[in-house]
Order: C-alpha cells, then structure tokens, then sequence
C-alpha cells in the first residue's frame, strides 16, 4: 500500500476491500498508469488517489465500483451511484417507485437498520418515514437524540410488493450494499428493529427473545436487536421491552438514561 495514503483513505480504501471481500473477489492489482506515473503536483490531492484500486474481476461485473472516498459523506454518494438504478434483484420490476438508500449522518454513532421500505417509504424516498417512522422517531428521541444525529436504513432498499417479507435472494443481492454503508459510517451501534434486519445481519436463526438477549460485535459496532415499531404500534405493551433495549445502547454509548422514556 503506497505510504502517502491518509487514515481516512486508508479507511476508505479497507471498507472498499470488504465490500468485494463480501462479493467474493479477493484479487486486486494497480492500474499500470499509477504505478508507472512520476510524482506530480496533484499527489498530495486525495481525488488523485480515487482509482487507484480495482478489481481484478472487472470484467465479471463492470458495475463496481473504481473510486475510492476520502469522507463518509462522499463514500456514501459512491455508494449510491454504485447502486445506480438497480436492477440486480426482481423487486426492481414488482412495482417499486424508487430506491430508498439511506438517511442521516454519515457520521453517526448509532444506526438503525429496518426490514425494507413500505409505501410512504417508496413514496418519499426515505427510510421510516410512515407510522413506523413516526415511532421511530419518537424512540430515537426518547433516547435523547433527534433523527438527523442517526443513519437510519434498511436490509432491502426497494419495496416489496404489498409490504411482504424480502426473500432471501433479494436480502442476498442488497446486502453488500448495506454492508458498505456500515463501513463508510463505521457507527458505535447498529439497532437492528426487527427478526428480518436481526436475521439477516447476524446470519442466525433465532426467535427474537433469543436474538434480544444480548448484543453482538458486528462489523466494528455493537449490534442490539430490539422490536421493529410496526411491530410495537400493533402490541403497544411490547414498548417496555423496547425501551429496556434502548437503555442498553444508551448505556453503551455512554448516553444519560432517564428513568422513564421522554415523553
Ligand atoms: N419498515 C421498515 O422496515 N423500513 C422502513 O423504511 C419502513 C417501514
């Protein structure tokens, strides 16, 4: 790795790694230009490191991705180009409006990770922006922030139809995509609301009593399982246990816990 690289590029370029890691690409070389090129003015200009990796396998998937963020803010723009207007999965042709990315702080120490976007979702283009949003909210409030402090996304990025589960393959396809978020925003917590989100971050199969039990270390965050609103809006009696949830990444990250949820 050149040595002139900087942390965030470094960082940058170990999420890039991950993600075809994720793909099943292990194998990378340099562009011959690079390496062959004599110093110039522009190398202390961190565009001018943008493409230096890539894959090996480019011509398996001419899609991915060829540059190389410096901020999360950028990663994130990347990330979105990279997704494009996606047609690797059906739910591109079962009546989705939009993609529905992702929103919030590129930065954010905590992120929540839903199920897949429902109507007002594929409407608005944004994350939990219905009922379950509107709870959602007030959850993320209860816990002395505000939406904007968080980054909020979901396992499948397009709508499926008739709000169903995703299935597996769809999940499989949108995940690297997720997973590449993650990175980029490196957070100190991922809330997965939901058995789908919990399930399919974790890989295992378990009833989520079993899956709130405890956290787990994921990716370089802490990663809790609490009940997905839309569950909680239909059995409001389960709100106590999400909020026992809650002040446990409170708690973890180091957040002042009320006694009782802020009204
Ligand atoms: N339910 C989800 O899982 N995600 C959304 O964005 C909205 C509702």
């Amino acid at each position: 790795m050149p040595q002139n690289f900087t942390p965030d590029q470094r960082r940058a370029l170990a999420a890039r790694v991950n993600y075809y890691r994720d793909l099943g690409i292990y194998d990378f070389y340099r562009r011959a230009t690079d390496v062959a090129r004599p110093p110039s003015a522009g190398d202390n200009d961190p565009t001018d490191h943008d493409a230096v990796i890539i894959a090996a396998s480019s011509t398996i998937a001419p899609n991915l991705p060829e540059k190389v963020a410096t901020d999360p803010a950028a990663a994130l723009r990347i990330i979105r180009e990279d997704l494009g207007d996606c047609t690797r999965c059906k739910l591109h042709k079962q009546g989705r409006k939009q993609i529905v990315f992702g929103v919030g702080n590129p930065e954010a120490e905590l992120m929540f990770i839903g199920e897949g976007p429902g109507a007002d979702e594929d409407q608005q283009g944004e994350p939990f922006v219905g009922r379950a949003g509107q709870l959602l909210n007030k959850m993320i409030e209860a816990m002395g922030l505000k939406r904007p402090d968080v980054y909020i996304a979901n396992v499948v990025k397009c709508r499926p139809p008739g709000n169903r589960t995703p299935e597996r393959d769809e999940c499989e396809t949108c995940m690297p995509f997720l997973m590449r978020q993650v990175e980029t925003i490196n957070p100190k917590v991922i809330v997965a609301l939901g058995a789908v989100a919990a399930k399919n971050l974790l890989q295992i199969n378990a009833s989520m009593g079993e899956l709130r039990s405890r956290s787990y270390d994921f990716r370089g965050a802490k990663l809790f399982v609490t009940y997905h609103p839309a569950f909680l809006l239909r059995d409001p009696r389960q709100k106590s246990e999400a909020w026992k949830d809650l002040q446990q990444v409170m708690k973890y990250l180091g957040l002042k816990v009320p006694a009782k949820p802020r009204e």
